[in-house]
């Protein structure tokens, strides 16, 4: 469907070109994730729960790209219901790394990066509830940008966890992603927990003349569970930045142990409420053996979830339960002001914090599948960005010893995304 639909689009487009009416984003093709919806389009968000259901209105952020002219050139294959980092715990199996199709390609939003870094597509909307964005970036040798919380209406995108949830933009090209992110940024009447502080025009071209501050945590640099070749490559960007006669510091934050599992307690919660209206009622599959209501919600979920996302749901309610409720829930969101605060301190005293996106270059299919903690860990690096709610971005820096790209990522304060494009644009090696 998308195929003759592109086409049509595209010679639709050709015309408003040549008369002159054409919209900003006048012929780019972008891909979505499996977790934007589009109306009259199947959707799924990577889970057999979904099978055969179609979108019934569509996206404001997919709306805003249509209304400027972009061509819609397919769903793109992630981990059911955005849970995962590689892309294994997809319904319809694995996308692949395109510099090694033995490896994953990232997760959740594998099959979005894995799509422009073999150029299907100039532009993937991904989402990145705590990396999914940026990870997937990272080991497909692209840019991935995580906006700011709040700054691109979510309305139309399947919930994970509801406070974290942002939409993402995949690239090659910085200036894309800030052309796209111009047009999908802003407020909207749909989603009331968008910003209403205005969206700019965003540039790429900030700091040719000014000097800017850089600090990195020194534990995420010199932690041994770092792969060599990543820490060199810090090493060689923030020589490459004093060089350049930028500031640089090594800082402590202690808070860093307690990101990752902070972030898994309330996104595990947040997931286990927001996956409750797969019921098999409304959407999508329902168990054809049912007796009576209990056991077609039993039957239903049981069939149509993946373990990774009854594991979650599990967790979830878990965290949730009365007993526990204060022992973890409580807890976690306390937690998770402090790191806010101390993050966006940090953030208010320097430009920007510099860290590895991942521990790790693009693993092997099946290498952390038998083992979920270790699966989690691959996301140490990014949860922080989705925890404090700021904006941070992945960008290429080279190649490990096996050929496989390494990413780095930059975080800024809230609404600082023309820096981090500008960053990008400014450290960016193939
Ligand atoms: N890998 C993380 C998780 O599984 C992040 C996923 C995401 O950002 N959607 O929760």
């Amino acid at each position: 469907m998308y195929a003759q639909e592109a086409l049509d689009r595209a010679a639709d487009i050709d015309k408003k070109i040549k008369s002159g009416t054409a919209g900003k984003l006048a012929g780019m093709v972008v891909g979505l994730k499996d977790v934007l919806c589009y109306k009259d389009h199947p959707i799924q968000g990577g889970s057999k729960i979904l099978d055969g259901f179609v979108s019934q209105f569509t996206a404001t952020a997919v709306q805003r790209l249509l209304d400027e002219d972009a061509i819609i050139i397919g769903r793109q294959n992630c981990d059911e219901f955005a849970m995962g980092s590689s892309n294994e715990n997809s319904a319809f199996g694995p996308a692949l790394n395109p510099f090694d199709t033995t490896r994953v390609p990232g997760g959740s939003s594998g099959g979005s990066a894995v799509a422009v870094a073999a150029d299907l597509c100039q532009v993937s909307l991904g989402s990145d509830t705590g990396g999914s964005v940026r990870q997937p970036a990272a080991f497909c040798g692209i840019i991935g940008l995580k906006p700011t919380y709040s700054r691109i209406s979510r309305y139309g995108l399947i919930a994970y966890g509801s406070s974290f949830d942002c939409i993402g933009i995949f690239s090659k090209s910085v200036d894309d992603i800030a052309l796209v992110l111009t047009v999908i940024a802003g407020s909207d009447e749909y989603d009331s927990t968008v910003s209403r502080t205005e969206a700019p025009e965003y540039t790429t071209s900030l700091f040719k003349e000014k000097k800017i501050s850089v600090c990195y945590i020194r534990d995420t640099v010199e932690s041994d569970a770092l792969q060599p070749e990543i820490r060199e490559a810090i090493q060689e960007a923030i020589e490459q930045l004093r060089a350049l006669g930028h500031t640089i510091e090594a800082i402590d934050f202690p808070l860093l142990r307690y990101t990752l599992p902070t972030y898994y307690i309330l996104a595990t919660a947040e997931a286990s409420s927001n996956l409750s209206r797969y019921d098999g009622v409304r959407y999508g599959h329902r168990s054809p053996e049912t007796t009576d209501l209990e056991s077609l919600y039993k039957k239903t979920r049981h069939e149509g979830f993946g373990k990774e996302v009854q594991r979650r749901i599990l967790l979830g309610t878990f965290v949730l339960s009365s007993s526990y409720y204060d022992a973890y829930y409580t807890k976690a969101q306390k937690v998770r002001r402090i790191i806010r605060d101390k993050t966006k301190e940090i953030l208010q005293r320097y430009d920007f914090m510099l860290m590895p996106t991942a521990p790790t270059t693009a693993f092997r299919l099946g290498e952390h599948t038998g083992n979920p903690l270790e699966m989690y860990l691959a996301d140490i690096y990014s949860v922080q960005a989705n925890v404090a709610g700021v904006p941070a971005i992945s960008f290429p820096y080279g190649k490990d010893k096996k050929g496989l790209p390494i990413g780095i990522q930059a975080l800024a304060n809230d609404f600082e995304e023309s820096k981090l494009l500008s960053l990008a644009r400014l450290l960016t090696k193939k």
